[in-house]
């Protein structure tokens, strides 16, 4: 189990480093240790990498030279990695979600003061007393102004 998280870690950086540019599988192992503090060896990083050009999310570019291999993210690999950005970014909401409070007129996310009012026996947040003027009106079939 313990192994599984840190192979998957490995993965989720891999592929956040390379969305950032295209980098040698050695840049990889430094930043990940430098910035992030994950030590990954090369018998982690390199089959994943080469698992990686197989299922095409990755191309390699071969630069003759020294024989430097730079790995960069493919068309359908951007398309992966934004993809998963997205889920990480609703786990995220999820978990930070409790903290915020929402307008009920507008819907947007309240961080910090909004406004309050109590309407029909019940306390209701709002990100201004517009919303919350709006949200009485709409509350009593009229025309709202939002
Ligand atoms: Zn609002």
């Amino acid at each position: 189990m313990e192994q599984l998280k840190v192979t998957n870690l490995l993965k989720l950086y891999t592929l956040l480093l390379l969305y950032e540019g295209p980098k040698h599988g050695y840049e990889l192992m430094k930043y990940m240790e430098d910035k992030i503090g994950l030590k990954a060896s090369p018998g982690h990083i390199y089959p994943f990498l080469k698992k990686l050009v197989e299922i095409g999310l990755i191309e390699l570019e071969e630069i003759a030279e020294r024989d430097k291999k730079t790995y960069k993210l493919s068309e359908s690999g951007r398309k992966w990695v934004e993809r998963m950005i997205d889920r990480i970014g609703d786990l995220i909401d999820i978990a930070v979600e409790p903290k915020l409070t929402v307008c009920a007129n507008c819907g947007c996310k309240v961080y910090e003061g909004g406004y309050r009012e109590e309407i029909e026996g019940q306390t209701l947040a709002f990100c201004c007393e517009h919303c919350a003027h709006s949200y009485k009106m709409e509350l009593e079939g009229g025309p709202h102004s939002h």
